[in-house]
């Protein structure tokens, strides 16, 4: 194993923005030009943790990430714990990772998933807006990709863009 840390290469590191998601931003983190690692499995390989980012990066958390997992994270791109830690579900939240949704008013304030969209929630409303959250595309009605594959802020089939489907989103009764 030392000899492994010995050869491992810090990464160039990304901030987390406001509310973002792992999925999210574990996507964002690859894409850097200086660290352009294809493949989900390539950060995770990098980290010395295997494939297990590429689960995280479709909100799979089930077994929970472990402090050793993250803290191999954390070492590789000089990013602290706790900020990989704030961009995990909340402990007592139950996760629901199908389908992605999405808060058109949210990503247009922040652009990027949120985890708190993700609440196993039958209402399914925005958190932050009385707004109800979108399952799929409005125009095309696919669904969303997984957040890591999230690149312009649009749909990946029609193009439409996530700031324009606010106006599709009903409005929702309950004030939370
Ligand atoms: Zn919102
Ligand atoms: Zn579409």
């Amino acid at each position: 194993m030392s000899q492994l840390d010995e050869t491992l290469l810090r990464l160039g590191s990304v901030e987390p923005l406001e509310h973002e998601s792992l999925s999210h931003y574990l996507g964002r983190l690859r894409r850097l030009k200086a660290n352009s690692l294809p493949s989900a499995h390539a950060l995770g390989q990098a980290a010395g943790i295997g494939g297990i980012t590429a689960r995280w990066e479709k909100l799979y958390f089930n077994p929970f990430p472990t402090e050793a997992e993250l803290g191999a994270i954390s070492r590789l791109i000089g990013l602290d714990t706790g900020r990989l830690q704030e961009m995990l579900p909340n402990r007592g939240m139950t996760l629901q990772p199908r389908p992605i949704r999405l808060c058109g008013a949210c990503y247009a304030e922040v652009p990027c998933h949120r985890m708190a969209w993700q609440h196993k929630d039958i209402a399914a409303v925005c958190p932050h807006h009385p707004l109800r959250l979108l399952e799929r595309c409005p125009s095309c009605k696919k669904p969303f990709q997984i957040p890591a594959l999230w690149t312009d802020g649009k749909c990946y089939h029609c193009e439409m863009r996530f700031t324009s489907m606010v106006k599709y989103q009903e409005r929702s009764k309950k004030t939370s």
